[in-house]
């Protein structure tokens, strides 16, 4: 396991120049820029593994991922986020791609293809909406996609501005993405077409950030389409190979990386963040103080009460939503990927419902139809699984659903929840399993092991007040919030991750970037393309 047990951790208070508080991309990506332009830097990680949602958990010799099954874009040479992950993996991670169907929309016996590239994507569409109607829907749906294109470039620079700059050009900067983030998803597309299966084709991948057509910002849902046109691809090794990689570029410029360390309050000095208090009470100190816990546990939980109550931080936080929560079905199966001809991709598996509104109202309890499952084959999309786990195969099925549906089992320990508890996911997994034959009809009687998370484990583990898979909620309302940036009000303090900039692994990367930049004060994105050819 990279990084070192905390209790076992001999550092100096005046050793570092930063503290990291978590080990998500965010923090990772931010601590391994920082670590390359000289300063030593403090990972702090509550959890036993190091890397937040891309960390991996094995069980009786399977492996699974936690929040990482396709990352667009990082397979293609030179792009921005392709020299990112060069730059701070010191050039140690690689990328697979996934199949050219990256990713295989499933409506009761009816199969849509994403398939790799913008053109094949529309052409596609068009087989499976032969109507001319249609086609001058799709046609005007992309052209919609390609508007949206770069409208973030001045909303995200205005993040890394130091303040009283942001005040002065942030609304000229941020208007050009707030046109789009304004809107509804769904609103727009009926702008284009009535069809309502169309609809829910386009719409079809809004699981990547857990909120239905009718609540999401179009801007949210045109940057995932957009980030996948070119397709999907997968870490070699893993998803944990990202700390794997990037942790011995921090400890190579003196840092130190530490799990199972608990931080509960960050220290503050006047308006100044000074260090952190940690669970046990020690004392750490460190000029720059940098959170990728998330916007609710950094300004809800880990600032003392009084510097809340100054900047009216708990007033800020009423404004934001919590993304979604899910379930997660962690399958073994004791054959190769190869035998069992498992797909490099994902599966989107809907019952007969294109309205995914209707389907998630008809979602009421653990027993009713599910209105959409995604199911992930990690042991097919990494060319190194049959190296290091012959003969077996991992798959992976998530489910999103409200938080407040677990509430009365808040209160009970983990793996001690009750029967009632235990009948629930045994329903949820036999419902699953159902769902997964359907795609995958040879898997059948050939699981060896399973193991159900709730969001309960998530809050657990990751320290996220809802069991939060994405967040802060992608609603219009996210892209009005001018406190979601690097800068904090505390002094020093700066936050990282998703919550500054989007969720998913790249927009938790670039929060990372953002947040160098503004503790750096300069440019770091200039910086990493001018190293990276
Ligand atoms: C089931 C699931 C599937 C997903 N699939 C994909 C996908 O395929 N592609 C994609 O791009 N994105 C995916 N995502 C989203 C993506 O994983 C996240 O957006 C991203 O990883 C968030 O990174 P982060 O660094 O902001 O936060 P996190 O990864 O949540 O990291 C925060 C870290 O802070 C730590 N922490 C919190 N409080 C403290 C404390 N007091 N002291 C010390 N440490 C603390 C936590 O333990 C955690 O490790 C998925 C997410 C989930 C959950």
């Amino acid at each position: 396991m990279p990084g070192l047990l905390y209790h076992t951790f001999k550092g100096h208070n005046d050793q570092y120049d930063a503290i990291v508080i978590g080990s998500g991309i965010g923090g990772l990506s931010v601590a391994s820029l920082l670590s390359r332009q000289g300063k030593k830097v403090l990972m702090l990680e509550r959890h036993y593994e190091i890397g937040g949602y891309t960390h991996a958990f094995k069980r009786k010799g399977y492996q699974w991922d936690v929040g990482l099954h396709y990352v667009g874009q990082v397979h293609i040479e030179g792009s921005t986020l392709n020299k990112v992950f060069r730059y701070i993996s010191d050039e140690k991670l690689k990328w697979a791609p996934l199949d050219n169907a990256y990713d295989r929309a499933v409506f009761g016996d009816k199969r849509f293809d994403f398939v790799t590239g913008k053109e094949n994507l529309r052409a596609e569409l068009k087989k499976n909406f032969p109507d001319a109607k249609d086609h001058a829907s799709i046609d005007a749906y992309f052209k919609l996609l390609e508007e949206v294109e770069n409208v973030g470039i001045g909303y995200f620079v205005e993040k890394a501005l130091p303040p009283f700059l942001a005040r002065i050009f942030g609304p000229m900067l941020r208007l050009k993405l707030l046109k789009y983030s304004d809107q509804i998803t769904l609103d727009v597309l009926k702008t284009i077409t009535d069809n309502e299966k169309l609809i829910g084709v386009l719409t079809a991948q809004y699981g990547d950030f857990g909120l239905l057509p009718a609540e999401s910002s179009f801007y949210m849902h045109a940057l995932v389409a957009n980030h996948y046109m070119e397709g999907g691809a997968y870490p070699v090794g893993g998803a944990a190979n990202i700390a794997n990689t990037v942790i011995p570029v921090i400890e190579k410029a003196g840092g130190s990386v530490l799990f199972y360390a608990d931080v509960k309050q960050v220290i503050v000095e006047g308006n100044k963040a000074i260090g952190v208090e940690m669970a046990d009470g020690k004392k750490i100190y460190a000029k720059y103080i940098i959170s990728d816990a998330g916007v609710a546990n950094t300004f809800g939980r880990l600032l003392p009460q009084a510097v809340r109550e100054r900047h009216q931080l708990d007033e800020k936080l009423k404004q934001l939503e919590p993304s979604a929560a899910h379930m997660g079905l962690y399958i073994g199966i004791k054959d190769s990927p190869k035998n069992l001809k498992l797909p490099a991709c994902n599966y989107w598996v809907f019952p007969d419902e294109y309205n995914h509104e209707r389907g998630r109202a008809n979602y009421k309890t653990f027993t009713d139809t599910i209105p959409v499952a995604y199911i992930s084959f990690p042991s097919a999309k990494d060319p190194e699984w049959e190296v290091k786990h012959p003969g077996i195969s991992a798959v992976e099925i998530i489910i999103l659903l409200p938080f407040d549906w677990f509430a009365k089992w808040e209160d009970t320990a983990w793996k001690k929840r009750g029967e009632e508890y235990e009948k629930m996911k045994k329903d949820v997994a036999d419902q699953l399993f159902e769902i997964l034959y359907r795609v995958e009809p040879q898997l059948k009687g050939k699981v060896d092991y399973y193991e159900i998370s709730t969001p309960l484990s998530t809050k657990k583990f990751t320290n996220h007040p809802h069991g939060e898979i994405y967040g802060v909620s992608h609603t219009p309302k996210r892209f009005r919030q001018e406190f979601l940036k690097p800068y904090t009000p505390v002094k020093n303090l700066f936050m990282t991750g998703q919550d500054v900039m989007v969720a998913s692994i790249a927009g938790g990367l670039m929060g990372g970037v953002l947040c160098a930049s503004a503790i750096l004060k300069k440019d770091v994105l200039s910086t990493i393309k001018r190293v990276i050819t």
